[in-house]
């Protein structure tokens, strides 16, 4: 038995080299192979370089993919999964948030249970502040009515699974990728175990609140296209609404003789319909740009460099 780790880094610098030796003290003695896939994801720090020391030395048997450029962290996955040769596959961050024993828990959970495809992380407690948890736990429930997919809603990329689930996501071959969403279309059983996300070791988190933000609507249009019914609804709602402030307005002026008052009203009508347009227009321009993107078919990374060994003295 083979497990393959796939670690995407973006500027991890002073973190890959301590990942590697908690990996090979974390798997002393454990009783069967495994490799480190770094996926280099157009770091500007000096990522690249200390990956290279830790290829040359192989300290452990390690792979290193290197991107043309920042392709974020999804496009890091997919790249590293392709060039994985375990029969598990494992998603670990490189700056030991996510301890690589917990690995070694979820690889012999899948030795024992062979109706267990995956074995995911959640975490147990978060160290996040109140607003961006409420904002998370708003999203969660979203995407969980709106789409097909159902999401954990502490589930991490931290996860560990067979081989056959890492050629299902392969073949999802779209552009905008939203993990999540993917794992949990793909299917399989699922067991979830709970971990608690360490301190960094070192540098700072590559998200922000807008980075976040941008990730939740991805999820939301990548995996459901009920937002566009809303608009549908949205739309025969206003046209009911305005049937009958028509027939009102025409009883009014007959009836009681009253003049169509108002200039507020007509502007707060003006305003409101067209932020409603304006919405709606938003919502469909989400789904039009992103099957233009796809529509394009460009590849999802650039690999500039790879570091194999197996591949050079194949080829
Ligand atoms: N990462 C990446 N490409 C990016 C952003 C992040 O490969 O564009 C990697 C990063 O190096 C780390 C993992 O994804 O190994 C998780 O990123 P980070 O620690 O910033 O996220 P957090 O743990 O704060 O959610
Ligand atoms: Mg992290």
């Amino acid at each position: 038995m083979k497990l393959s780790l796939v670690v995407p880094c973006y500027n991890e610098a002073e973190n890959v080299a301590a990942f590697q030796e908690a990996v090979i003290s974390a798997f002393q003695g454990c009783g069967y192979d495994y490799e480190i896939v770094f996926i280099d994801d157009g770091s500007k720090d000096a990522t690249l370089h200390n990956l290279k020391k830790l290829y040359a030395a192989q300290a452990c048997p390690v792979k290193v993919v290197s991107f043309s450029r920042n392709f974020g962290k999804e496009a890091g996955i997919y790249a590293g999964i392709e060039h994985a040769t375990g029969e598990y596959i494992s998603l670990i961050d490189a700056d030991l948030q996510q301890r690589p024993e917990i690995v070694r828990e979820m690889v012999s959970i899948l030795d024992e249970k062979p109706e267990i495809d995956i074995v995911a992380a959640y975490q147990d407690r978060r160290n996040e502040g109140k607003v961006l948890s409420f904002f998370k736990k708003g999203f969660y429930r979203i995407i969980n009515r709106l789409s097909e997919v159902t999401l954990h809603p502490d589930a991490s990329d931290f996860r560990t699974f067979r081989r056959s689930v890492g050629e299902s996501i392969l073949k999802m071959g779209e552009y905008h990728r939203f993990s999540k969403g993917i794992f949990s279309w793909v299917g399989y059983n699922t067991h979830y175990i709970p971990y608690t996300a360490c301190q960094r070791l070192a540098g700072t988190t590559k998200w922000s609140f807008k980075k976040l933000m941008n990730y939740a609507i991805e999820g939301i249009i990548g995996f459901s296209t009920r937002p566009l019914r809303i608009a549908t609804y949205l739309g025969g709602l206003t046209a009911i609404a305005a049937m009958i402030y028509l027939i009102v307005v025409v009883l009014q002026k007959l009836l009681v003789g009253i003049d169509v008052p108002g200039y507020a009203t007509i502007i707060v009508l003006i305003l409101l319909l067209g932020s409603m347009q304006l919405i709606c227009i938003g919502i469909i321009g989400e789904y039009v740009g992103k099957t233009f993107e796809q529509s394009k078919n460009r590849q999802i990374y650039i690999a500039k460099e790879i570091l194999d060994n197996n591949k050079s003295a194949s080829e």
